[in-house]
């Protein structure tokens, strides 16, 4: 087999991911661009490319890459869009993000994280990623509006302030649910008179907590 440039493990990551049902190409390309193993900590080097959650500071976690690829696809990107993510967390879901449309604003309440992230992106060259300190309960309308919206932590209910920073036939993607247990992805697409509300799957995922974190 000729694995130049792919290491058996990528290969294995990408084939993991298509036989779970990813199907789209542009998808598939930002996984495989995006070195996963930069956004584990460093004694996880040799599983980053295992379908897994793993722990990254903060008591937090980076999605599983099936789920990171799932949500992605669910979002049906464009080129010319502006996204939003709640939970920046380690950056990679930012970073595939950022492959796919013109910009990202990603938001974390951990300024640990927040910073490390930002730093990680840059030396990657995704300049069209912006990282900012902040609370998903709690966006302001300063920021603007956006063509996707993704929440990676789970929220009991999906407040009003962040639907509403959505543009119209926006969609936003989020698991909602208990803190502790399962949650369900739920894609809500905006519409003339409302908000079209759609389950997807079942996840597990850390908990949106409010406030920006107290300690680092
Ligand atoms: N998308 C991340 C994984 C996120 S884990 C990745 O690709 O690595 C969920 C993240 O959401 C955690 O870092 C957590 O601190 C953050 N978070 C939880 N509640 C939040 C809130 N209210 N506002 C912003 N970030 C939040």
């Amino acid at each position: 087999m000729i694995t130049v440039g792919h290491p058996p493990e990528q290969m294995m990551f990408q084939l993991s991911l298509r036989r779970r049902g990813i199907s789209d190409q542009s998808v598939l390309r930002a996984m495989e661009a995006v070195p996963r193993d930069l956004f584990v900590a460093t004694s996880d080097r040799a599983h980053a490319w295992r379908d897994t959650a793993l722990a990254i500071a903060c008591g937090q976690t980076i999605s599983q890459p099936f789920v990171v690829a799932y949500m992605t696809e669910q979002l049906q990107l464009k080129p010319g869009h502006r996204v939003l993510e709640i939970g920046t967390g380690s950056g990679y879901q930012a970073a595939i993000l950022s492959k796919l449309c013109r910009e990202v604003l990603s938001i974390e309440r951990y300024r640990t994280l927040a910073d490390s992230a930002r730093v990680l992106l840059e030396r990657l060259e995704l300049l069209n990623v912006e990282v900012m300190l902040g609370d998903g309960f709690e966006v302001s309308a300063n920021v603007g509006s956006f063509d996707r919206i993704i929440v990676t932590a789970a929220m009991e209910e999906v407040p009003d302030a962040l639907l509403e920073r959505l543009e119209p036939e926006g969609v936003l993607i989020a698991p909602v649910g208990p803190h502790s247990g399962v949650q369900t992805l739920i894609r809500f697409r905006k519409t003339d008179d409302g908000f079209e509300r759609k389950p997807l799957v079942d996840v597990r995922f850390v908990p949106a907590l409010k406030g920006i974190a107290r300690e680092m």
